[in-house]
């Protein structure tokens, strides 16, 4: 949510910068802005839209080594120019930009009022800026900003660029993402690493409460009580090639189409465990918790939107495998009530970014309460990664996608991995989990030949795209299927849509059927498929029409649903991960028939780093 960068070298800014938005445009995209230090003065350019508005509002001439940039999602003050970001102090002598959200806002902006500050924006973020005018007018400007930031409450990451030292970058971070990118002779500054790796793979990673001092020759980074510490840089594999789009129209196809091979790097190496009895079966990044895994009695996992959906089918497979009772709880729900966990509970953490700020609040939470934290995260080298107690990465690489889908199906991948780690400390035998784990490899062939049949998903897609509301059903591991189906549809099409156990359909939603309200239904022929199609004969009953996904095979089906889809089969606990890639087609070939910008669904934005 949001993208921030910053640059300081010897090059010309505007290039890196504009570049380098580009690239986070996925983070937020409903205003941009740019300010360059050009001879001890600060120029600055802001416009409502996308990058390339922006881009038109700059000469490419414009020079300055020194520079901030920002790409908006807003929460306060709707998007419009003068709510852009960077914005300036009164005397125009600092330029900010932040991403997060300044709670005591209000109560600053009266106190900075009557001191005589003038605002020109609705932003909680202005007040930063005018803050640290006045803490400078006594203060050096590193006193002034350590100053600044101790007296806010909230989430920030910041950029801040002053004329009164026209070689100095300044950053600082708590609850929102910063890194800091180590070139030759110059640094860039960012909320996430796609738009520093095509300049340096070096990365130090900000922690919460630092402050980061940076000059063309080098950096300084001081922590919460003002003491300078030393980082360690850490090398990133991202390459250019993973952040472009390599010939596909949308990066939400080129990730749906990579849907199998994240399955396949999320099992690789990790898989051969449960397929031999040499070594112990469980996956490296859980090796440092093992005794305590052996101890936990229960699952919480707390996750957010598609992460949450993950989480639930992580819940089936849990339950049926490892015995655990497992919970899922909406991860902004967890930390404002009272729950009941302790040293015998792990609290598992789903996040693609690693940067969701609800869940990584949720895992503070649990921490504070001695549970064990694990996390299921995508982004290397994140917040969540690095302060959970163990976790199994994804490695589905950099999904640029407002919408989740490679990264969904690489979070059901290791969930299964999970699942047969905890199951063989369990009840599972070596016999069952290696029979699991030899079906489990097959799945990218299997997600390879639903993309095959692409075309039919989009003529299907056709037909259906005039429908403005549709119900998502499915029952057992279908279900949190249908919660996904629904959600994809809703972001990337903007067409209402429903996710229902199947079985709930006839206590509530039946209401809604007939004839211009169509169903979705996910039944793969598996243990409930019987039941699933009782729900459908209600369905029919009432004139609904109905799309199925059905095991391939399954003829019968046609007899009573207007279209079907079909997918290999695939043991039950399994079929989620074929069901999963069908809907997220449809739901992107639904977007496109309407004509939407499927990659920057209006009002999302990718990891979305505020409460
Ligand atoms: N709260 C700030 C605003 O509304 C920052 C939003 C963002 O992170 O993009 O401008």
């Amino acid at each position: 949510m949001c993208g921030i960068v910053g640059y300081i070298g010897k090059r010309n800014a505007l290039p890196v910068l504009m570049d380098g938005l580009k690239r986070l445009e996925y983070r937020g995209y409903d205003s941009a802005g740019i300010s360059l230090v050009q001879k001890k003065r600060i120029k600055t350019w802001r416009a409502v839209g996308r990058v390339s508005e922006l881009e038109k509002k700059i000469n490419i001439e414009e020079m300055g080594n020194v520079g901030i940039a920002h790409t908006r999602w807003a929460t306060h003050g709707e998007p419009s120019e003068k709510n852009a970001h960077p914005h300036s102090d009164c005397g125009k002598n600092i330029s900010l930009v932040h991403n997060g959200i300044i709670e005591n806002y209000a109560e600053l902006k009266k106190l900075l009022s009557k001191k005589g500050h003038r605002f020109s924006s609705e932003t909680d973020t202005e007040v930063v800026v005018h803050l640290i005018e006045e803490l400078a007018k006594k203060k050096t400007f590193m006193e002034a900003l350590t100053e600044a930031v101790r007296l806010l409450e909230g989430t920030y990451g910041l950029a801040i660029i002053t004329s009164k030292e026209p070689g100095k970058l300044y950053c600082a971070r708590k609850g929102s993402p910063l890194i800091l990118g180590v070139g030759t002779d110059e640094f860039i500054v960012a909320s996430d690493a796609s738009a520093i790796v095509s300049h340096t793979k070096k990365i130090v990673y900000l922690e919460d409460g630092e402050i980061a001092e940076i000059s063309p020759d080098g950096f300084n980074i001081f922590n919460a009580k003002n003491h300078k510490t030393a980082k360690q840089i850490f090398e990133v594999n991202l390459t250019d090639e993973q952040v472009k789009k390599q010939g596909f129209p949308h990066f939400m196809l080129k990730e749906i189409f990579q849907q199998p091979d994240a399955v396949r790097n999320a099992l690789r190496g990790r898989v051969e465990k449960f397929l031999s009895e040499d070594g112990g079966p469980i996956p490296g990044g859980l090796l440092c918790v093992e005794k305590r895994l052996k101890k936990i009695r229960r699952i919480v996992i707390v996750a957010c939107g598609t992460s949450y959906y993950a989480g639930l089918a992580g819940k089936y497979l849990l339950e049926e495998f490892s015995g655990l009772p497992t919970e899922v709880e909406s991860a902004s729900e967890f930390r404002y009530r009272k729950n009941t966990i302790d040293e015998h509970t792990a609290v598992l953490a789903i996040s693609q970014s690693g940067e969701t700020a609800d869940t990584l609040e949720a895992i503070r939470e649990a921490k504070l309460k001695g549970a064990l934290t694990l996390g299921i995260v995508n982004t290397v080298g994140s917040t969540i990664a690095r302060e959970t107690d163990a976790g199994i990465y994804c490695h589905a690489g950099p999904e640029i996608g407002v919408a989740s889908t490679k990264a969904f199906s690489s979070q059901l991948s290791i969930l299964v991995l999970l699942t047969l780690t905890l199951g063989r400390q369990r009840r599972l035998s070596f016999s069952e989990s290696k029979a699991l784990a030899t079906e489990l490899q097959k799945i990218p062939e299997k997600i390879e030949a639903i993309l095959r049949d692409k075309n039919t998903i989009k003529k299907l897609a056709k037909k259906y795209a005039h429908f403005s509301d549709w119900l998502y059903l499915g029952r057992k591991y279908s279900f949190p299927i249908a919660l996904e189906g629904a959600l994809k549809i809703k972001e990337i099409s903007y067409v209402h849509a429903e996710g229902y156990a199947a079985g709930e359909m006839k206590h509530g939603p039946i209401a809604l059927i007939d004839e211009k309200f169509p169903s979705f239904f996910i039944a793969p022929t598996d243990s409930v498929y019987e039941k699933t199609m009782s729900g459908m004969q209600e369905v029919k009953a009432r004139k609904g029409k109905i799309l199925a996904v059905a095991t391939a095979g399954n003829k019968k089906i046609k007899d009573l649903v207007d279209d079907v889809v079909y997918i290999p089969a695939a043991p039950e606990a399994f079929s989620s991960f074929l069901s999963a890639t069908v809907t997220h087609l449809f739901a992107y070939y639904v977007g496109t028939a309407k004509g939407y910008d499927v990659d920057r669904p209006r009002n999302l934005a990718k990891s979305v780093t505020v409460e």
